[in-house]
């Protein structure tokens, strides 16, 4: 049977420099990858120098998303309606609402998002941490959201997207990340990282002027790059080793 992955991020472009590496991957390997990006990052810079105006801002995002998507495999993607920067003000139930929405409709395997440091602490990122946590709670609930027209449906695996302490430290982040131990799965993306690379500098080219790790040689970031980091927050599978070597070890 047809594996499937569900990614739950806030911004144009959270798909590509955090997971593209993975996404590019699982969708390589048959999986079928399906996305939500909460916004269309409308709040972003429109490129240096500009490629267009603020007013055309979020259109030409949802092109570049679009774009990465085509070039990472990603054959569903939903965008929300979100605006960028203001997620820790919406209506909370609404926003876990399209998740368990796109939970019920997609039946994925796994589900990966933000963990709750949301790799750059990014507002945004948090609430899409939290909202995605209580989702795969409540995507299970047959009291949950009855309105919706997709049956109950409860995902083997929720991962958090992360970075291990001692990489951020060693590679000057300021962002925190978790404690080494507490990885669960370092996935090697170098086969994918090519593709990652275009989605990040190709597809989305208003952003492509400010990427993580800036600081160290152009080589030395793509390689640290080439390492995925993720934390398995829950799971519903009877039994799994603590650390995995894939993120659908366990499923059949
Ligand atoms: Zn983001």
């Amino acid at each position: 049977m047809t594996k499937r992955l569900l990614g739950l991020f806030a911004h144009p472009d959270d798909e590509s420099r955090i997971v593209g590496g993975t996404l590019a991957k699982y969708a390589n390997e048959g999986v079928a990858v399906s996305l939500v990006v909460a916004t269309r990052g409308e709040a972003g810079s429109c490129g240096e120098p500009p490629l267009c105006t603020l007013e055309q801002l979020p259109g030409v995002r949802e092109a570049e998303l679009r774009a990465a998507c085509a070039i990472l495999g990603v054959g569903d993607l939903m965008i929300l309606d979100y605006h960028d920067g203001l997620l820790p003000e919406a209506d909370r139930h609404e926003l876990t609402g399209h998740l368990v929405h796109a939970i019920r409709r997609t039946r994925p395997d796994v589900v990966l998002t933000f963990g709750p440091e949301g790799r750059t602490l990014h507002p945004d990122h948090i609430v899409i941490h939290e909202a995605a946590t209580a989702a795969f709670d409540l995507a299970a609930d047959t009291g949950a959201y009855p309105e919706h027209r997709f049956p109950a449906y409860a995902v083997p695996k929720l991962y958090y997207s992360t970075l291990p302490r001692s990489l951020v430290l060693a590679v000057g982040w300021r962002f925190p990340g978790i404690p080494d131990g507490d990885v669960t799965v370092a996935l090697d993306v170098g086969p994918w990282l090519a593709l990652k690379k275009r989605a990040t500098n190709e597809a989305h080219r208003t952003q492509a002027h400010d990427q993580p790790f800036a600081n160290l040689p152009d080589a030395e970031r793509w390689q640290t790059l080439s390492v995925e980091y993720f934390r398995l927050a829950r799971s519903r599978l009877p039994d799994h080793p603590r650390h995995e070597v894939d993120l659908f070890t366990g499923i059949a």
